[in-house]
This record gives C-alpha cells, structure tokens and sequence, in this order.
C-alpha cells in the first residue's frame, strides 16, 4: 500500500489532493442523500474509490470522470499523455474534451454522449478522431457509465479512453486490399468475357464448317478425319464452356435457372447416352431412383445434368472392370422444398485418402500421372462442388483405393403446385422441317460466320440475305421487308445495338415489327438483358448449331405464310397494334390443357389483371426501395401464376427476374420489370380478347 501511495504522490501531487478533496465531496453529498447510511455502507464506498484509484494507475487506457452538475472532468495523466500532454497542459473541464474532437466527429459524439445521457441507448461507446499535441489525429474509443439519482437523472459519469489508432489503420489497410482484389478479380471476368468472345467466334468457324462439310459427298478417309476434326473441336469448346463456367461461379455471376422438370426424364437420358460408353467398356450400368422421390421438380435441370454428367462420366474413365450405379433418395423434405441424395458408386481405381477433399478444387488430379493417362483438366468436380453448393446442397467422396469411389450429393429442389405447368421447352429441340420458307437478313462482319449462318439456313429451305455491318442492315432493311434478322451485336463501325435500334426507329411509321435476334459470342450474364432492352426479341449464343438456330429462328416464321395451296385469302382485318410476327403472348391450348376446365379457365382470366398488377405493384415498391428480398418474392409469385396461363414470355421474363433479384442485380431488374409490365399488358389484353370482356 504504501508503496503505492509513493508512487502516486511521485506522479502527481496536486492532481491527488484535488481528487481526495472530490471523493470528500462526494462521500458528503452521498451522506446527505443517504441520512441513515449505516458506517459500514460509508466504508465500503470509500473502498471502491480507492479501488477506482487504483484501477486509474494500472492501465494504459485514459480514465475521466465528469462531475455533470458542476462540468469539472478529471482526466487521468494516460489519458493526457496518449495526445501528448502533460497534466497541468490540460484545463480539467468538459470543454477541453470538445474542442480536441474532429470536427467531422465532433457532432456524432456529441449525439451519442446525449443519447446515453437520456437514457435512449444503453451503453455509451464511440469512435472518433482526437487532435494530438503534434497536430495528428489519433483514433480513440471512449466507453463510459453514468451514475443517476434517484429520479433517473445523471449526475455523475465516467469511463476510459483507448487509443485504437493502429487497429482502425490494419482496417483501412485491409479495406484498401480488398478492393484491389476486387478490381483484380472483375478485371479477370472482363478479361475472361473477352477472352470468350475471342475464341468462341473462331470456333464457330470450325463446328460450323466442319457440320456442313460433313453434309457434303465425302470419301471414307476424308469422312473419318473430318469426324476427328469435329470430335475436337467439340472437345475444345467443352473445355472452353468448363473454364468459362469456372470463371462465372468464381465471380459470383453463375445462377442457376429453375423451372419445372422431370427428374426420372434427366436420369434415363443421362444414363442412355452415358450407357454407351459403360457398354463400351463392358461395364454394368444401373440406375435407380426410390419411390418416395416426387417426379416432378422445380430447380435447374440444366445445372443438374452437368453434375450427373461429370461424375458418371469420371466413375466410367476410372472403372475399368465391374460397373457404375446410380442412386437417387429422399434426404429431407418440407412443404415446399425436397433434398434429395444422389449416389454415384464405381468399382473402379479408388482415390486415396489424402486426396479424397482436394480433387474438389480446380485443377486438381488424384495423381500427377492421371492426366497423361485418362486426360481431363481437373476442373470437373471444382464446378460440381459450386454447382452443388448453388444447388443448397453438398457434395462428398467415399473411397478405397483399388475398390472404387462412391460419390454423394444433395441438392434442394422446389416442389410443384396443384396445376400441372408445362415444363419449358427446350432450347434444343429435335430437328422439324420449317412450315414455310422465311426471308432472313444476316448481319454479320465476319465472313466464315456468316457463310455458316447463311448456309445452315438455306440448306433449310430459307432464303438469306446478307449485310455485312450496321449501316448495310438498316439501308436493306429500308428497301426489302425481311421475316427475321440475325444481328452480330459486335461490329465495327454501327454495332448491333444501334442497327437495332434505328430500324425499330424506322418502324414507327410503318407500324411493323420485324423480328431481330442477337447474335453473340459473349456468354456473360448482362448480354441478353442488353440485347433485350436495345430492343432485340431474342438471343443466340455463338457458334451457331443448327438445330437452335432454327429454333430461334422458325418461332418467327408467319403462320399465313405456310403453304396451305387452295386457301381463300383471308379476308382484310383492321391494323393489329400489335406485329403479327411476334409470338401470342400466351397458348391457348396449353392454357386450355392445365386448366382443363372451361370455367376455371373464364375465372382465371377475369382475376388476371388484378392479380398481375398487385404483384408488379409489389415488385416495383421492392425496387425503388433497393430491396431484393421482396422484389424475388413479388417475382416468384407472379413467375408461379404466369405459368397458369401457359404465357411463356411472360413466364420467362419473370423468371429471369426473379434470377436477377437474387442475384441482388438491381439494374438488370429494372430492365426485366418494366418489359415484364408490357407484356403482362399484351397478356392481360390477349386473354380478354380469346375470351370476352365479359368474363
Ligand atoms: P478431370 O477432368 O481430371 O476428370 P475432375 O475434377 O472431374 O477432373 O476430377 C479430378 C480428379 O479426381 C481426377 O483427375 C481423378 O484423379 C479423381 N477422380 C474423380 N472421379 C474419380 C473416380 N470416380 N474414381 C477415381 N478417381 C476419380
């Protein structure tokens, strides 16, 4: 103790006396409010002090304490000394904190000093700057307690001052780093989207040529190195799609696409095609899924092919004797969602257990050797790991070197409502001779692409026409009335969007619609929503396969124009506001089909309206207010009702704002929302028109 007292009084003499002399006040005060205080309550006070005393000396932190009614603050010689003064340099006064805060702070503190102060927040705790005796600002926290009457009312308050400078500065230091990795890494997508676009444009040379070659009179040989040739180019593009779907789900910009499917189609298509292969090798091949699993499924078909595909595809490289199972369970379900577990098991080589985790991350092989000998590139299960996880799911290996490998994953799937929807068609359909020939406008500056275009669809029976830039298609465009365009969107000079948007110009008076599909390379998302809203009706990806380009193309194609010989012409109808060209905002048949009921169906048209529009209301109110959450749920409900009505546009715009929004893409909502609002119009019109206002 004594020891201690030294101390102190080495340290600050007058500073002690002023303090003894205020705990003497305080200790009074406390009496008077206390009349009857027993001694033992008085000695027990005066012990804290002492203890708080204590307490002042053995810490680096900074202490006050502010007597509120007369304004005087002790400020212990740390607290002075962490801005550099001395302890007489400083005026113990409430005023001297104030006028060393940043004034940018100065304000904030302030409120949150009040605040605590009145009793609206709990705890008094607070950054700001503080203005050092050299003239730099330090960062301090400052925490602190109040004392209060019996009325509530403060009248005493003290705490600590911590200089955190160092720890606010690694903040900004690792703030400042984030950011570059950021930029780096959106640096890495841009370059990986152009590098995409590089290579794909080529390579649609290549398939394209080599299709149509192998369309043409070839002898064997010839045959057999033009089937190579296709066979790698095939390959090359698989690798390119692998690296590029790496690159998107490492950039966040992968989402999966959801509709209703059949989930025994998936596994029977799958397990033929990779059957083959299994019978090649003289494997058995099986396939089995338990019948609580529901059939029909919401979720992305697409995504979940990829997966099965890459993991009974490795099971049949590495398996060279007994065979490949295939298992698809219940893991879990609630109402609206179920897990299911897939099981992938093989008898082939096995892995070892110290690679059993790392074959999941990108461009690992189980051993050095494999590549050489079973090729692939090690990026197969890093996408199925993603994928998996995109799919709320996981995804794990079970193995014994030489015995085989068993691979699991869940995954959660939507369940379907009541109504039956008609799952999405798909993009590639099998191949169905066009109703009647179109007249097609290329716009292409690329030579081999446009031959390949050119080509593809004359040998189908349509007649081309073609433009080699921007200025070339609206100068045609002007002349010659055209049933489709397929427009390069990157092109020197007017690019396709401009192309695009000065023939819909043109139009306005003509009150045609003439249908134009982006055609492009780039396979990033952003692409088709810019295509879109530049006032395109479709989208197709580069290299160009035939059986999607007629697709894209015929859903165009005029039903007048088919050839029905012995027709009487039809007789004049008033101007449609509506271009014939585009597709019926909903179809009827297959509205007629699920619903299969003619007065459901009168119902279903007579609440349309009203329904859509509470749900674009919603959506647009989540928009402006910056909200994804609601603006997806606004988007799910509408993207649930849509498919009621078999609207496929309707459907598809809701879908992808729905992907939009939880991807949290505000930007591109907007865009699929306010074209989602026009074509809910053309449905809402087009239903009351197919049956009667009087609905
Ligand atoms: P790759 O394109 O090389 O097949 P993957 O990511 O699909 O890339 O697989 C990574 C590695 O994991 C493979 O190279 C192989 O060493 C190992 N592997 C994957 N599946 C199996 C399996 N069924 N049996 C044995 N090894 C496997």
């Amino acid at each position: 103790m004594s020891e201690t007292n030294e101390h102190a009084a080495g340290d600050s003499v007058p500073e002690l006396k002023q303090r003894i002399r205020e705990l003497a006040g305080m200790l009074h005060a406390c009496r008077l409010r206390m009349p009857n205080a027993p001694a033992e309550a008085v000695r027990e006070m005066a012990e804290s002090e002492e203890r708080f005393a204590l307490a002042v000396r053995g810490t680096n932190d900074g202490i006050w304490d502010w007597d509120i009614r007369s304004g005087k603050v002790f400020f212990s010689p740390p607290w002075k000394s962490m801005i550099g003064y001395e302890d007489d340099e400083l005026e113990n006064v409430f005023a001297t904190f104030e006028t060393l805060l940043h004034p940018e702070d100065h304000d904030r503190v302030l409120d949150t000093l009040n605040d605590y102060l009145a009793g609206s927040i709990p705890r008094y705790s607070v950054e700001f700057r503080f203005r050092h005796k050299d003239g730099s600002w330090r960062w301090i926290l400052a925490r602190g307690r109040a004392l209060r009457d019996e009325n509530d009312k403060p009248y005493r308050m003290a705490g600590s001052h911590t200089d955190v400078t160092e720890r606010k500065q690694a903040e900004e230091e690792l703030r400042q780093a984030r950011r570059a990795a950021e930029s780096a890494n959106s640096a890495k997508s841009a370059f990986l989207a152009n590098m995409s676009h590089e290579i794909r444009t080529p390579m649609n040379g290549v398939i394209g040529m080599s299709e149509l070659l192998l369309g043409t009179d070839l002898n064997e040989t010839q045959r057999e190195y033009l089937e190579m040739l296709k066979l790698s180019a095939d390959s090359l593009l698989e690798l390119l799609n692998d690296i590029l779907d790496f690159s998107k789900i490492e950039a966040g910009r992968m989402e999966l696409d959801a509709h209703e499917f059949d989930l025994s189609e998936v596994v029977t298509e799958i397990s033929q095609a990779m059957g083959i292969r299994a019978f090649q090798k003289r494997l058995v091949f099986k396939h089995h899924i338990t019948p609580e699993v529901p059939v029909r499924l919401i979720g992305d078909d697409g995504r979940l092919r990829q997966i099965l595909v890459n993991l009974i595809g490795n099971a049949i490289k590495f398996t060279h004797k007994g065979g490949v199972t295939i298992e698809v369970s219940m893991e879990s379900e609630t109402a609206d969602k179920v897990t299911l577990h897939f099981k992938i098991n093989d008898t082939g080589i096995g892995i070892a257990a110290d690679m059993r985790e790392s074959i999941f991350e990108a461009f690992t092989q189980a051993e050095h050797s494999t590549a050489r000998r079973y090729g692939g590139t090690g990026l197969g299960l890093a996408i199925c790991h993603d994928l998996v996880a995109l799919m709320q799911g996981r995804i794990w290996v079970e193995s014994q070197p030489g015995e085989g490998s068993t691979f699991h994953f869940t995954a959660a799937f939507g369940r379907t409502s009541g109504i039956s929807i008609k799952p999405r068609s798909p993009r590639i359909q099998p191949v169905v001779i066009a109703q009647s020939s179109m007249k097609v406008l290329i716009v292409e500056d690329g030579h081999v692409s446009q031959l390949v275009g050119a080509r593809m669809l004359e040998k189908r029976g349509h007649v081309v026409t073609l433009a080699s830039n921007g200025k070339e298609a609206i100068d045609r465009c002007d002349k010659e009335a055209f049933d489709a365009i397929l427009m390069d969107v990157h092109m020197p000079g007017i690019n396709g969007y401009e192309a695009t948007a000065r023939i819909r110009q043109a139009e306005k008076a003509s009150g045609r619609h003439v249908p134009i599909i982006a055609m492009t390379a780039n396979a990033m998302k952003g692409d088709r929503e810019r295509c879109l809203a530049a006032g395109m009706d479709d989208y197709i990806a580069k290299p160009l396969r035939s059986a999607e380009l007629f697709q894209v193309v015929e859903q165009f194609a005029l039903p007048s124009a088919a050839p029905e010989p012995a027709q009487p012409p039809p007789a004049p109808t008033p101007p449609s506001p509506r271009p014939q060209t585009e597709t019926p905002p909903f179809d009827l048949a297959e509205f007629r089909e699920s619903t299969g009921d003619e007065k459901l169906m009168r119902k279903l048209v007579a609440i349309f309206s009203e329904d859509a529009q509470k749900y674009l209301r919603k959506a647009e109110k989540a928009l402006t207010a910056g909200k994804a959450r609601p603006l997806y749920e606004a988007a799910h409900s509408l993207k649930g009702m849509l498919g009621v009505y078999a609207a496929r546009k309707a459907l598809t715009l809701s879908s992808e704002l729905c992907e939009y929004a939880h991807a949290g893409d505000l930007k591109g909502a907007q865009i699929m929302l306010d074209q989602l609002k026009k074509e809910c119009a053309l449905l809402g019109d087009a239903l009351l028109a197919a049956f009667g206002p009087g609905t």
